[in-house]
């Protein structure tokens, strides 16, 4: 089979073990950069040009789409698909995963833990949005964050009310989330593909630092999941649409909680923190998938 890998980063670990998989597989891969496609919509022959050239039939894409780049970079995924290339992750579920707020929503419906959030536009109703989420220390985020910037901690009532007017006066989008303080600076990174947790990491925040992103130095180390962690995670991930996501569960007192669900997980600390080829693992997926031409949402738009 011919896999596009859809990454701006042929250097990147995760790019280069996708590639490395897909040819220790028997398959072709080729790492496309979304940014140099280009595309025309005509009725009849919808086409993808690449530097130039029409690019050559695939079978299969997998998209590596960065937060950065989601609006375009969706946009070329679609025309993948609209060439009926079976897509690891459909597009409209990667735009879903990438507006929080849209996700918590699809999530809440689906009855699936998430910790209390508000959301608000105007700057009146700022008291009662605090309130809401049962006060001070709470966490605000701004909707289209990543990697932990735009994540913040107020430890109190003022504190919040000051930052939540700032953003507001930036015309920042943002949730407004109850503090799980329990979780004591730890979260579980799931990995799932498909209706498997394949791998899971615990992710501890540095001394001092409630975020534990890896990116603001948090450290990773095996965990055992429960089977309500589990079931969480592949539910989020199929609320969401998406094949193979990276479901980031806090450890609450009333249960698992969903923080967010991301449709680009890295590869390098999960697959470091577990020695489980992950990258193989997706492969396998896809291979399957794209056999059977089985996608979650085509069809829905
Ligand atoms: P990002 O998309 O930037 O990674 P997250 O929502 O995942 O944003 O938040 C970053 C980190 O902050 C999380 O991994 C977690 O450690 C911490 N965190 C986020 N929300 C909460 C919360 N409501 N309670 C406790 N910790 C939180
Ligand atoms: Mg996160």
């Amino acid at each position: 089979m011919r896999f596009a890998i859809l990454s701006r980063k042929p250097g990147l670990y995760s790019t280069r073990r996708l590639v490395e998989a897909a040819r220790e597989r028997g398959h072709e891969a080729q790492v496309i950069d979304p940014l140099r496609c280009y595309m025309n919509i005509a009725t009849h022959r919808p086409g993808i040009f690449y530097k130039g050239k029409a690019l050559e039939p695939f079978d299969v894409v997998v998209p590596r789409i960065g937060a950065s780049i989601t609006f375009y970079g969706t946009a070329v995924l679609r025309q993948f698909e609209m060439l009926g290339v079976y897509p690891l992750n459909e597009s409209v579920a990667i735009s879903r995963a990438r507006d929080k707020l849209r996700s918590m929503q699809l999530l809440s419906r689906k009855g699936i833990g998430l910790p209390v959030t508000a959301f608000a536009h105007s700057p009146d109703d700022v008291e009662h949005v605090i309130s809401m989420v049962g006060g001070a220390p709470l966490v605000i985020k701004l909707l289209e964050g990543t990697q932990g910037i735009g994540v913040v901690l107020a430890e109190t009532r003022q504190a919040a009310e000051s930052v939540i007017e700032a953003f507001y006066g930036l015309k920042a989008n943002i949730l407004v989330q109850e503090y799980i303080r329990e979780a004591g600076g730890a979260d579980i990174r799931c990995f799932v593909i498909g209706d498997k947790v394949v791998a899971a990491m615990k992710r501890q925040a540095k001394e001092g630092e409630f975020r534990s992103n890896l990116h603001r130095g948090g450290e990773g180390s095996r965990v055992k999941l429960t089977p309500e962690e589990r079931s969480t995670a592949v539910r989020a991930a199929r609320a969401i649409g998406l094949n193979v996501a990276g479901v980031d569960i806090l450890r609450s007192n009333h249960g698992p909680v969903v923080m967010e669900v991301n449709s680009t997980p890295g590869l390098e600390g999960i697959e470091e923190v577990t020695g489980l080829d992950i990258a193989g693992l997706m492969m396998e997926f896809a291979e399957k998938n794209a056999k059977a031409n089985r996608t979650r949402t085509r069809g829905k738009g």
